[in-house]
């Protein structure tokens, strides 16, 4: 690889020209799956690509995965499947020896490391966000990396992401990163599982996650690739809701960011070009739902061409969600149309459910918001969700 081929390529990767890049590692590339120790050769040689990406100006987060992995070996708990509080203890003992790999490799490169856990409310409760995002904020103004991980020791089976994939499109949407990278085993999206079907064809680039595009995934949460296609997928909405670049690559080669930049393969998800504000990025990309609004079909066109939605134009709804909770809208087919921040709490949308404006203060008894979800609290579904 010559010089000037990997500028050719890099002018054109979002991997190169993205101001704020966030890197989420597999813990098949850093863990050493026979001695269950970190492959530092390996993270040393992707810390050599961070410190070059710093060098041209970028700002790096890392979301890095590992600590149960590792966990596993300080607490001798072998190869065995883990109930949740082994793996809760794993990822205790597991994220000193991670972090402690990282700080090492960056501190070689004159590069401060900073340990940030989070957990699945830290993205989803809108006070605990700002404060995340604060602080994402302070570090890359002292020019800190940010190395991520969730919490797993303190998160529950219900209040977790389970996945680092969706966390780190979760923390690209909070920095308003341009590019995510998800290094992996798998090189890229295929038709099909290419370890079990040879028909299997590359996807280079998707623009719209269509009902086809979700099957290719598969359905098994560990087809193809280690932390599976579906939770990549997951990703992938996430960030392209939020105008954020996304990457499925191969985290094998010694150089990984360098080998993106000098045309290696990879399958890209490119947004659609206009960037929401930062308070309906956070909409879109909120995981967890306290509720289902079913709305008719006027409505589903009214909520196209940006109104609010008004409570004539719902149907039923479901969830025991309070005022101010982030709702999913779906048509009459159960297809999810938007999600928004609903301004009344369930037992009141009930009873005005259907209604319209002009009776609402005869039925609640009280002047309420003439809207169940405002526009600006509003946002459309990017593509069909399944
Ligand atoms: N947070 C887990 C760990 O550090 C990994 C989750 C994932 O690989 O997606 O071990």
């Amino acid at each position: 690889m010559t010089n000037s081929a990997t500028t050719d390529h890099a002018a054109q990767s979002p991997v190169w020209t993205a101001h704020r890049l966030v890197l989420k590692i597999g813990s098949t590339l850093l863990v050493d799956q026979t001695t269950g120790l970190v492959r530092r050769v390996w993270l040393d040689g992707l810390v050599e690509d961070i410190s070059a990406a710093r060098r041209r100006g970028q700002e790096v987060a890392v979301v890095t995965s590992g600590a149960v992995a590792l966990g596993r070996r300080a607490l001798g708990l072998g190869k065995q499947r883990l109930k949740l509080g082994e793996k809760q203890a794993a990822a205790a003992a597991g994220q000193i020896a991670l972090v402690q790999a990282w700080q090492e490799s960056l501190t070689a490169h004159g590069i401060a490391a900073a340990q940030v856990l989070l957990t699945l409310d830290d993205s989803e409760n809108r006070r605990r966000y700002l404060n995340a995002r604060n602080t994402f904020e302070t570090l890359f103004r002292l020019g800190a990396v940010p190395v991520i991980n969730e919490n797993d020791t303190v998160a529950t089976e219900e209040l977790r992401f389970g996945d680092n994939d969706r966390l780190a499109a979760r923390v690209a949407e909070m920095i308003a990163a341009e590019a995510l990278v998800l290094f992996s085993d798998i090189d890229g999206l295929y038709t099909a599982d290419p370890h079990i079907d040879e028909t299997a064809v590359f996807v280079p680039e998707v623009r719209v996650l269509t009902s086809e595009i979700d099957a290719m995934a598969g359905t098994s949460a560990s087809s193809y690739g280690s932390g599976g296609m579906v939770t990549k997928l997951r990703a992938a909405r996430i960030c392209m809701n939020a105008s954020c670049r996304m990457a499925i690559a191969s985290g094998h080669p010694l150089r990984p960011v360098q080998a993106l930049n000098a045309g290696g393969r990879c399958t890209w998800f490119m947004p659609e070009t206009e960037r929401h504000p930062a308070r309906k990025r956070w909409i879109g990309g909120a995981l967890r739902a306290g509720g289902t609004l079913t709305v008719d079909d006027g409505a589903v066109i009214a909520l196209r061409n940006g109104s609010s939605l008004l409570p004539s134009g719902v149907v039923a709804l479901e969830g025991n969600f309070k005022a101010g909770e982030t709702v999913l809208v779906c048509n009459r087919a159960g297809v999810v149309v938007a999600r928004g921040l609903v301004a009344y709490a369930a037992h009141e949308a009930a009873r005005i459910l259907g209604r319209h404006t002009s009776e609402i203060a005869t039925v609640l008894g009280y002047r309420g918001r003439e809207e169940l979800i405002h526009r600006d609290d509003l946002v459309l579904a990017p593509a069909r969700e399944g």
